[in-house]
């Protein structure tokens, strides 16, 4: 996390504005402002070499008046308290976004996956469930994978959770590996959720997605998977950038006629970094971190990491860009936020623009439940319908109220939260 920057102050401050926007009372804005529960906790590990290691593990469980709490899990060095808050504060509003009944929570551990053995990180999947299993669940929490944690760590704490309670609970966690409780359709689906959104937003702005070209930061689940549905739907991927942990240094990997997705996804390895002779070889440009936001394209798709679009940089945006599809979450720092309301570039923000991966969990519960899985296209038609539903119902606010795109998310979102918290009788 960048010196100085808090993501759950700005997680607050997005809220706060909207809130004020609204008129929304100042109890019931004051009980969403803040986390439900936290859990802090350590998670000793003995490691390969015989010696015990002790990780620090977070569960923040924002809101449940929805439903269950919903969120994933992150495994990465520069994770904090504040990191996890703010993303679980956004998951309540992304859930409520997109109108699926659940909650919003989020994990984390303060590790790094490349310097560990999978032994060492299965031990730090089944002490994290040691540590929260009776506060999760799939009737009260929810965890999902997230940034450097996959299916496979999913399915050590399913198992670690069933051991611990006697039982078969496949709803207890969703991103499962398909075959053992996961449903198709659920690792492409935050990346074409995006696409989904990047395709009626240019309905609306009566643009042929065919003559367009995207940007991406990243080249992880997010990235690739927005990449690959951009490219079939006939636009063109001028450049993907990723963190290379050779030299802890991000790179941009440009290619303007066209990035070709088999070949880049063939030298990219399970963390989403590219081979950087490779690609040289293959004719692309190894160019600085940020070069991506500087390239001429119509869509700019930030999907790694936090605070990436900022003050800093937000000035290096291309002239021709007309959409900033926010893939990763809290992309966009508040300086750059009004600078981009300021340009008039279209901005799908990141609870609605990346709700894909949430919405796929939310129908893997359901097949969980039902014990009846569906086909694959069944899933992601399911999927396109509730994000192109939650962008069209934003996008229509936005345009009746004058109000900025994430304003107007916010002000649906709110609206759902609070509205559930007052029946419940809560405030
Ligand atoms: P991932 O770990 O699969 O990929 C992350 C990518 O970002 C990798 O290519 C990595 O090299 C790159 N990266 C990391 N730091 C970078 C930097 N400083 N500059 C450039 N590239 C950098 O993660 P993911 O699952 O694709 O998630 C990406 C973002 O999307 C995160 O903000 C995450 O919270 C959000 N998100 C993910 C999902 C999901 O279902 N995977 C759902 C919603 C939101």
């Amino acid at each position: 996390m960048q010196k100085g920057f808090n993501p759950f102050e700005m997680a607050q401050a997005q809220f706060d504005r909207v809130a004020e926007q609204v008129g929304l009372d100042a109890g019931v804005k004051e009980y969403l402002r803040w986390p439900q529960r936290e859990f802090h906790f350590t998670i000793p590990v003995r490691t390969d070499d015989g010696s015990i290691r002790v990780f620090r593990g977070f569960r923040v469980q924002h809101s449940d008046v929805r439903g269950p709490c919903k969120g994933g899990i992150r495994f990465h060095p520069q994770e904090t308290a504040d990191t996890v808050r703010a993303l679980a504060t956004w998951m309540t509003w992304k859930t409520a976004v997109v109108d699926i009944p659940l909650g919003g929570g989020k994990g984390g551990v303060i590790c790094d996956p490349h310097e560990l053995s999978m032994r060492e990180q299965e031990q730090i999947c089944r002490g994290w469930v040691r540590q929260v299993w009776k506060n999760i669940g799939p009737v009260q929490d929810v965890p999902a994978p997230d940034v450097m944690t996959t299916g496979q760590h999913m399915l050590w704490m399913m198992d670690e959770y069933e051991t611990l309670s006697g039982g078969k609970f496949p709803g207890v966690i969703t991103g499962k590996p398909v075959g053992v409780g996961g449903s198709l359709g659920r690792t492409e689906a935050t990346g074409y959720g995006v696409i989904y959104t990047v395709r009626e937003a240019l309905k609306r702005m009566g643009m042929d997605i065919r003559n367009t070209t995207m940007a991406c930061q990243g080249f992880g689940n997010v990235s690739q998977y927005a990449a690959d549905l951009f490219i079939k739907y006939g636009g063109k991927v001028v450049c993907v950038s990723c963190w290379d942990q050779s030299d802890m240094t991000s790179y941009t990997y440009r290619k303007m006629d066209g990035i070709d997705m088999a070949f880049l996804t063939s030298i990219t390895d399970r963390y989403g970094t590219i081979d950087a002779a490779k690609a040289i070889e293959a004719g692309y440009e190894k160019l600085p971190g940020e070069a991506w936001i500087e390239t001429e394209a119509d869509i700019l798709q930030p999907g790694a990491l936090e605070n990436q679009v900022n003050a800093d940089n937000v000035g290096k945006i291309h002239e021709r860009a007309k959409i900033i599809a926010e893939g990763a979450n809290g992309p966009t720092t508040p300086e750059a936020d009004e600078a981009i309301r300021k340009r008039g570039i279209f901005l799908i923000p990141d609870f609605l623009c990346n709700a894909g991966g949430v919405t796929c969990s939310y129908f893997e519960q359901v097949q969980n439940n039902m014990n009846y899985y569906w086909e694959k296209d069944e899933v992601l038609a399911k999927l396109d319908t509730k994000m192109t539903n939650a962008f069209h119902a934003v996008a229509d606010l936005a345009e009746r109220r004058n109000v900025y795109m994430r304003d107007a998310a916010y002000m649906i979102a709110i609206e759902r939260v609070a509205t559930a918290a007052r029946l419940r009788g809560l405030v």
